[in-house]
């Protein structure tokens, strides 16, 4: 499949990965948005929001308790940070990913 972030989540593209868990890899957006701009993938190839299943609950909460840890790790708790889902047109890259954004952000992604 011809998917940027399968390619770098199989090594087919080196990337070193901030972190990696047997569902989920993180690593740094190659054009940040802010400060800190951390991308977090799901292994498996799930396309956007729209693909979703009902069984992807167990995923979806170690997403987030992955960023968690991030904002500890980076010492975000008392600064400005967001997590950033898109969908639609809005999403650029068809592999479900979530966007950590802190520090102080130049614009919107
Ligand atoms: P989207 O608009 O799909 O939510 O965001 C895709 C993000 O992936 C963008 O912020 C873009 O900079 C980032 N991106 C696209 N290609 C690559 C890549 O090859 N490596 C990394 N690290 N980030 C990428
Ligand atoms: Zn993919």
């Amino acid at each position: 499949m011809d998917c940027i972030f399968c390619k770098i989540i199989n090594g087919e593209i080196p990337k070193e990965f901030d972190y990696e868990s047997d569902s989920l890899v993180v690593f740094p957006d190659i054009n940040p948005s802010a400060d800190l701009h951390l991308l977090i993938v799901p292994k498996k190839h799930i396309g956007g929001i729209r693909d979703i299943g009902e069984n992807s609950g167990n995923l979806l909460a170690e997403v987030y308790q992955t960023v968690n840890q991030l904002v500890k790790d980076h010492n975000l708790s008392d600064n400005l940070y967001r997590v950033v889902l898109n969908g639609g047109k809005a999403q650029h890259v068809p592999h479900l990913h979530f966007h950590l954004l802190g520090g102080n952000w130049k614009r919107m992604v």
